[in-house]
Protein backbone atom coordinates (compact mmCIF):
# COMPACT_ATOMS: atom_id res chain seq x y z
CA UNK A 1 0.00 0.00 0.00
CA UNK A 2 1.32 3.30 -0.54
CA UNK A 3 1.38 6.23 1.38
CA UNK A 4 1.20 4.09 4.76
CA UNK A 5 2.60 6.29 7.95
CA UNK A 6 5.43 4.35 9.86
CA UNK A 7 6.30 5.70 13.28
CA UNK A 8 7.29 4.08 16.49
CA UNK A 9 4.66 5.49 19.00
CA UNK A 10 5.36 6.56 23.03
CA UNK A 11 4.40 3.75 25.42
CA UNK A 12 3.57 5.06 28.63
CA UNK A 13 3.42 2.90 31.70
CA UNK A 14 0.86 0.26 31.98
CA UNK A 15 -2.63 0.99 34.23
CA UNK A 16 -2.81 -1.63 35.80
CA UNK A 17 -6.06 -2.19 37.85
CA UNK A 18 -6.28 -4.09 40.61
CA UNK A 19 -8.06 -2.93 43.71
CA UNK A 20 -5.42 -3.34 46.38
CA UNK A 21 -2.44 -2.71 43.90
CA UNK A 22 0.66 0.30 44.75
CA UNK A 23 0.58 1.76 41.55
CA UNK A 24 3.96 3.90 41.16
CA UNK A 25 4.67 3.35 37.90
CA UNK A 26 3.45 6.84 36.02
CA UNK A 27 4.44 9.85 38.60
CA UNK A 28 0.25 10.36 39.48
CA UNK A 29 -0.87 11.34 42.45
CA UNK A 30 -1.51 9.22 45.56
CA UNK A 31 -3.88 11.93 47.17
CA UNK A 32 -7.06 12.64 45.71
CA UNK A 33 -8.20 16.57 44.00
CA UNK A 34 -8.83 19.19 46.09
CA UNK A 35 -12.44 18.91 48.02
CA UNK A 36 -13.04 22.49 45.79
CA UNK A 37 -12.74 20.13 43.01
CA UNK A 38 -15.60 17.65 44.37
CA UNK A 39 -17.37 20.80 44.87
CA UNK A 40 -17.22 22.65 41.42
CA UNK A 41 -18.02 18.56 40.38
CA UNK A 42 -21.30 18.27 42.30
CA UNK A 43 -22.30 21.83 41.79
CA UNK A 44 -21.79 20.67 37.70
CA UNK A 45 -25.15 21.20 35.20
CA UNK A 46 -25.14 18.70 32.52
CA UNK A 47 -27.37 21.15 30.95
CA UNK A 48 -24.61 22.95 30.09
CA UNK A 49 -22.75 20.61 27.93
CA UNK A 50 -24.91 20.94 25.06
CA UNK A 51 -22.93 23.89 24.18
CA UNK A 52 -19.88 23.86 22.53
CA UNK A 53 -16.54 24.29 25.52
CA UNK A 54 -14.61 27.60 25.37
CA UNK A 55 -12.24 27.94 22.38
CA UNK A 56 -10.54 30.61 24.82
CA UNK A 57 -11.08 28.69 28.01
CA UNK A 58 -11.17 32.73 29.54
CA UNK A 59 -12.11 31.39 33.16
CA UNK A 60 -9.03 29.01 33.01
CA UNK A 61 -6.85 31.44 31.80
CA UNK A 62 -8.09 33.94 33.99
CA UNK A 63 -7.31 31.63 37.46
CA UNK A 64 -3.96 31.12 36.45
CA UNK A 65 -3.69 35.25 35.10
CA UNK A 66 -4.35 35.39 39.26
CA UNK A 67 -1.94 32.86 40.45
CA UNK A 68 0.80 33.78 38.45
CA UNK A 69 0.27 37.52 38.10
CA UNK A 70 0.42 37.32 34.42
CA UNK A 71 -2.14 38.48 31.42
CA UNK A 72 -4.40 35.69 30.52
CA UNK A 73 -2.64 36.47 27.02
CA UNK A 74 0.05 34.79 28.29
CA UNK A 75 -1.28 31.48 28.46
CA UNK A 76 -1.72 28.60 26.03
CA UNK A 77 -4.43 25.96 27.45
CA UNK A 78 -4.64 22.39 26.41
CA UNK A 79 -5.80 18.67 26.74
CA UNK A 80 -3.43 17.93 28.97
CA UNK A 81 0.62 19.21 28.63
CA UNK A 82 1.28 16.45 26.04
CA UNK A 83 -1.15 18.73 23.67
CA UNK A 84 0.45 21.34 24.48
CA UNK A 85 4.01 20.31 23.97
CA UNK A 86 2.65 18.87 20.42
CA UNK A 87 1.10 22.31 19.65
CA UNK A 88 4.02 24.16 20.84
CA UNK A 89 6.17 21.79 18.88
CA UNK A 90 4.38 22.52 15.50
CA UNK A 91 4.40 26.21 16.47
CA UNK A 92 8.17 26.61 17.47
CA UNK A 93 10.36 24.02 15.76
CA UNK A 94 10.02 24.41 12.39
CA UNK A 95 14.06 25.37 11.18
CA UNK A 96 16.11 22.98 9.39
CA UNK A 97 18.45 23.22 12.47
CA UNK A 98 18.31 20.62 14.68
CA UNK A 99 16.27 20.22 18.24
CA UNK A 100 17.96 19.63 20.77
CA UNK A 101 16.84 17.67 23.99
CA UNK A 102 18.50 15.60 26.53
CA UNK A 103 19.25 11.76 25.49
CA UNK A 104 17.71 10.80 28.52
CA UNK A 105 14.31 12.47 29.08
CA UNK A 106 10.77 12.78 28.78
CA UNK A 107 10.42 10.03 25.68
CA UNK A 108 7.38 11.90 24.03
CA UNK A 109 9.76 14.48 22.82
CA UNK A 110 11.26 12.64 20.29
CA UNK A 111 8.03 10.89 18.92
CA UNK A 112 6.73 14.13 18.07
CA UNK A 113 9.94 15.26 16.76
CA UNK A 114 9.74 11.77 14.65
CA UNK A 115 5.52 12.53 14.37
CA UNK A 116 6.27 16.12 12.99
CA UNK A 117 9.17 15.80 11.17
CA UNK A 118 11.38 17.67 13.08
CA UNK A 119 15.80 17.05 13.06
CA UNK A 120 16.29 16.58 16.30
CA UNK A 121 19.49 15.97 17.95
CA UNK A 122 19.87 14.13 21.72
CA UNK A 123 22.24 15.36 23.75
CA UNK A 124 24.03 12.39 26.09
CA UNK A 125 23.97 13.60 29.90
CA UNK A 126 26.61 13.51 32.14
CA UNK A 127 27.85 10.78 34.09
CA UNK A 128 26.27 11.82 37.31
CA UNK A 129 23.15 12.04 34.74
CA UNK A 130 23.44 15.86 35.11
CA UNK A 131 22.56 18.19 31.59
CA UNK A 132 25.47 19.50 30.49
CA UNK A 133 24.28 22.82 29.21
CA UNK A 134 27.45 23.64 27.60
CA UNK A 135 26.78 21.02 24.94
CA UNK A 136 23.90 22.76 23.78
CA UNK A 137 26.12 25.90 22.62
CA UNK A 138 25.44 24.66 18.71
CA UNK A 139 23.24 25.76 16.07
CA UNK A 140 20.26 24.48 16.69
CA UNK A 141 16.71 25.02 16.05
CA UNK A 142 15.53 25.15 19.27
CA UNK A 143 15.73 23.34 22.47
CA UNK A 144 13.64 21.30 25.50
CA UNK A 145 14.37 20.49 28.69
CA UNK A 146 12.38 18.60 31.10
CA UNK A 147 13.28 20.81 34.54
CA UNK A 148 13.35 18.55 36.78
CA UNK A 149 14.69 16.53 34.60
CA UNK A 150 12.13 12.70 33.96
CA UNK A 151 13.05 10.16 34.60
CA UNK A 152 16.10 11.48 36.16
CA UNK A 153 14.65 13.53 39.04
CA UNK A 154 17.57 16.16 38.91
CA UNK A 155 16.64 19.81 38.70
CA UNK A 156 18.75 22.28 37.17
CA UNK A 157 19.37 25.34 38.57
CA UNK A 158 17.84 28.49 37.10
CA UNK A 159 21.17 30.35 36.68
CA UNK A 160 22.26 27.52 33.58
CA UNK A 161 18.55 28.30 32.31
CA UNK A 162 19.31 31.48 32.29
CA UNK A 163 22.51 30.94 30.99
CA UNK A 164 20.66 28.70 27.92
CA UNK A 165 18.22 31.22 27.06
CA UNK A 166 20.67 34.03 26.37
CA UNK A 167 23.15 31.84 24.49
CA UNK A 168 19.73 30.92 22.36
CA UNK A 169 18.01 33.82 22.16
CA UNK A 170 16.86 33.50 18.36
CA UNK A 171 15.19 30.54 19.00
CA UNK A 172 12.53 29.29 21.71
CA UNK A 173 13.84 27.38 24.42
CA UNK A 174 10.44 25.05 26.19
CA UNK A 175 11.35 23.99 29.56
CA UNK A 176 8.84 21.33 30.71
CA UNK A 177 7.82 22.02 34.02
CA UNK A 178 5.95 18.61 35.12
CA UNK A 179 7.11 18.46 38.59
CA UNK A 180 8.08 21.88 39.52
CA UNK A 181 6.04 22.05 42.61
CA UNK A 182 7.82 19.01 43.91
CA UNK A 183 10.57 21.31 45.20
CA UNK A 184 11.76 22.85 42.05
CA UNK A 185 12.52 26.55 41.26
CA UNK A 186 10.25 27.87 38.37
CA UNK A 187 11.77 29.42 35.23
CA UNK A 188 8.92 31.79 35.70
CA UNK A 189 10.83 34.76 36.99
CA UNK A 190 13.19 34.71 33.34
CA UNK A 191 9.81 35.50 31.33
CA UNK A 192 10.48 39.47 31.64
CA UNK A 193 13.80 39.39 30.47
CA UNK A 194 13.70 36.18 28.37
CA UNK A 195 11.04 36.49 25.64
CA UNK A 196 12.34 32.97 24.18
CA UNK A 197 11.30 31.29 27.10
CA UNK A 198 8.17 28.72 27.04
CA UNK A 199 7.05 27.32 30.24
CA UNK A 200 4.49 24.19 29.75
CA UNK A 201 2.97 22.73 33.09
CA UNK A 202 0.40 19.85 34.06
CA UNK A 203 -2.57 19.56 36.67
CA UNK A 204 -1.85 15.60 35.91
CA UNK A 205 1.25 15.56 38.83
CA UNK A 206 0.64 18.02 41.74
CA UNK A 207 -2.72 18.35 41.08
CA UNK A 208 -3.69 14.93 41.06
CA UNK A 209 -6.00 15.60 38.07
CA UNK A 210 -4.10 12.82 35.50
CA UNK A 211 -7.59 11.92 34.48
CA UNK A 212 -9.02 14.86 33.80
CA UNK A 213 -6.35 16.09 31.04
CA UNK A 214 -5.24 19.51 31.46
CA UNK A 215 -1.89 21.06 30.79
CA UNK A 216 -0.73 24.94 29.83
CA UNK A 217 2.06 26.55 28.17
CA UNK A 218 3.15 30.04 29.83
CA UNK A 219 5.09 32.75 27.52
CA UNK A 220 5.20 35.95 25.80
CA UNK A 221 1.73 36.39 23.96
CA UNK A 222 3.31 37.09 21.07
CA UNK A 223 4.25 33.23 20.52
CA UNK A 224 1.37 32.05 22.63
CA UNK A 225 -0.56 33.64 20.22
CA UNK A 226 1.15 31.39 17.35
CA UNK A 227 0.76 28.05 19.13
CA UNK A 228 -2.87 28.98 19.55
CA UNK A 229 -3.56 29.24 15.70
CA UNK A 230 -1.90 25.90 15.69
CA UNK A 231 -4.51 24.58 18.55
CA UNK A 232 -6.76 26.45 16.29
CA UNK A 233 -5.98 24.88 13.22
CA UNK A 234 -6.24 21.92 14.76
CA UNK A 235 -9.35 21.13 17.53
CA UNK A 236 -10.21 24.69 18.94
CA UNK A 237 -12.22 22.85 21.25
CA UNK A 238 -9.40 20.57 23.23
CA UNK A 239 -10.24 21.39 26.77
CA UNK A 240 -14.14 20.24 27.25
CA UNK A 241 -16.24 22.67 29.79
CA UNK A 242 -16.09 19.97 32.82
CA UNK A 243 -12.37 19.65 32.46
CA UNK A 244 -12.37 23.50 32.07
CA UNK A 245 -14.27 23.89 35.31
CA UNK A 246 -13.00 21.20 37.16
CA UNK A 247 -9.77 22.51 36.29
CA UNK A 248 -9.79 26.24 37.36
CA UNK A 249 -11.38 25.00 40.81
CA UNK A 250 -8.29 23.06 41.36
CA UNK A 251 -5.42 26.15 40.18
CA UNK A 252 -7.87 28.13 42.75
CA UNK A 253 -6.72 25.93 45.61
CA UNK A 254 -2.97 26.59 46.09
CA UNK A 255 -3.13 25.84 50.09
CA UNK A 256 -4.60 22.27 49.45
CA UNK A 257 -1.90 21.54 46.90
CA UNK A 258 0.65 22.85 48.98
CA UNK A 259 0.00 20.47 51.85
CA UNK A 260 -0.52 17.40 49.93
CA UNK A 261 3.03 18.61 47.28
CA UNK A 262 4.84 18.89 50.95
CA UNK A 263 3.41 15.29 52.19
CA UNK A 264 4.95 13.81 49.00
CA UNK A 265 8.37 15.42 49.30
CA UNK A 266 8.96 14.18 53.44
CA UNK A 267 7.61 10.75 52.01
CA UNK A 268 10.15 10.76 49.38
CA UNK A 269 13.19 12.07 51.56
CA UNK A 270 12.22 9.32 53.89
CA UNK A 271 12.08 6.59 51.47
CA UNK A 272 14.83 7.70 49.86
CA UNK A 273 17.49 7.51 53.44
CA UNK A 274 15.46 4.10 54.29
CA UNK A 275 16.11 2.80 50.76
CA UNK A 276 19.95 4.12 51.32
CA UNK A 277 20.21 2.20 54.63
CA UNK A 278 19.35 -1.45 53.06
CA UNK A 279 22.50 -0.74 49.88
CA UNK A 280 19.76 1.54 47.15
CA UNK A 281 21.69 4.62 45.39
CA UNK A 282 19.11 7.15 44.60
CA UNK A 283 19.54 10.45 42.19
CA UNK A 284 18.54 13.44 44.35
CA UNK A 285 14.94 14.25 43.38
CA UNK A 286 13.14 17.21 42.81
CA UNK A 287 10.44 15.04 41.53
CA UNK A 288 7.56 12.95 43.22
CA UNK A 289 9.35 10.23 41.66
CA UNK A 290 12.97 8.65 42.76
CA UNK A 291 15.51 6.77 40.29
CA UNK A 292 16.79 4.15 42.16
CA UNK A 293 19.47 1.54 41.95
CA UNK A 294 21.42 -1.37 44.06
CA UNK A 295 25.00 -2.18 43.72
CA UNK A 296 24.37 -5.69 44.41
CA UNK A 297 21.60 -6.67 42.72
CA UNK A 298 19.88 -7.66 38.99
CA UNK A 299 16.83 -4.90 38.96
CA UNK A 300 15.08 -6.26 36.88
CA UNK A 301 14.62 -9.16 38.93
CA UNK A 302 13.04 -6.70 41.92
CA UNK A 303 10.82 -5.34 39.21
CA UNK A 304 9.47 -8.85 38.36
CA UNK A 305 9.07 -9.01 42.21
CA UNK A 306 7.29 -6.22 42.93
CA UNK A 307 5.12 -6.78 39.97
CA UNK A 308 4.19 -10.29 41.76
CA UNK A 309 3.14 -8.44 45.23
CA UNK A 310 0.91 -5.83 42.98
CA UNK A 311 3.33 -2.64 43.36
CA UNK A 312 4.13 -1.39 40.25
CA UNK A 313 6.96 1.10 39.23
CA UNK A 314 9.13 1.93 36.30
CA UNK A 315 11.39 -0.28 34.65
CA UNK A 316 13.29 0.97 31.10
CA UNK A 317 15.13 -1.94 30.10
CA UNK A 318 15.44 -0.28 26.27
CA UNK A 319 17.52 2.30 27.62
CA UNK A 320 21.34 1.15 28.21
CA UNK A 321 22.35 3.53 31.24
CA UNK A 322 18.68 2.70 32.93
CA UNK A 323 18.67 -0.80 32.75
CA UNK A 324 20.45 -1.27 36.55
CA UNK A 325 17.38 1.15 38.07
CA UNK A 326 13.74 1.68 38.66
CA UNK A 327 12.24 4.82 38.82
CA UNK A 328 9.16 4.49 41.70
CA UNK A 329 6.92 7.26 41.95
CA UNK A 330 6.10 8.54 45.59
CA UNK A 331 2.76 7.27 46.87
CA UNK A 332 1.64 7.98 50.65
CA UNK A 333 3.36 7.24 53.36
CA UNK A 334 1.86 4.21 54.04
CA UNK A 335 2.44 2.97 51.03
CA UNK A 336 5.80 3.39 50.80
CA UNK A 337 6.14 1.66 54.40
CA UNK A 338 4.59 -1.43 52.15
CA UNK A 339 6.82 -1.22 49.55
CA UNK A 340 10.01 -1.07 51.67
CA UNK A 341 9.02 -4.13 53.83
CA UNK A 342 8.33 -5.85 50.35
CA UNK A 343 11.89 -4.79 49.35
CA UNK A 344 13.74 -5.59 52.54
CA UNK A 345 11.77 -9.37 52.86
CA UNK A 346 13.43 -9.46 49.38
CA UNK A 347 16.80 -8.65 50.16
CA UNK A 348 16.57 -10.75 52.92
CA UNK A 349 16.07 -14.06 50.91
CA UNK A 350 19.18 -13.58 48.89
CA UNK A 351 21.02 -13.13 51.38
C1 LIG B 1 3.71 13.49 32.87
C2 LIG B 1 4.53 14.37 32.01
C3 LIG B 1 3.96 15.10 30.98
C4 LIG B 1 2.54 14.88 30.50
O1 LIG B 1 1.57 15.34 31.28
P1 LIG B 1 0.06 15.33 30.82
O2 LIG B 1 -0.38 16.70 31.18
O3 LIG B 1 -0.59 14.28 31.63
O4 LIG B 1 -0.05 15.10 29.36
C5 LIG B 1 4.75 16.00 30.28
N1 LIG B 1 6.06 16.12 30.55
C6 LIG B 1 6.66 15.40 31.49
C7 LIG B 1 8.11 15.56 31.74
C8 LIG B 1 5.90 14.49 32.25
O5 LIG B 1 6.51 13.73 33.16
Amino acid sequence: MKGLRKITPYVPGEQPNYSDMIKLNTNENPYPPSPKVTEALKNFNPESLKRYSSVDNFELKKALSDKFKLSPEHFLIGNGSDEVLAFCFLAFFNSSDPLLFPEITYGFYKVWADLFHIPFKEIPLKKDFSIDLDDYRQNNGGIILANPNAPTGLFQPLEAIEKLLSENADVIVIVDEAYIDFAGKSAITLLENHPNLIIVRTLSKANSLAGLRVGYAIGNPQYIRIAESIKSSFNPYSVDLLAETLATAAIEDTDYYDKITEKICQTREWFIRELHAVGFDSLPSKTNFVLSTHPKLEISDLYQHLEEQDVFVRYFPTIERLQSYLRISIGTQKEMASVLTIIKDYLSQLR
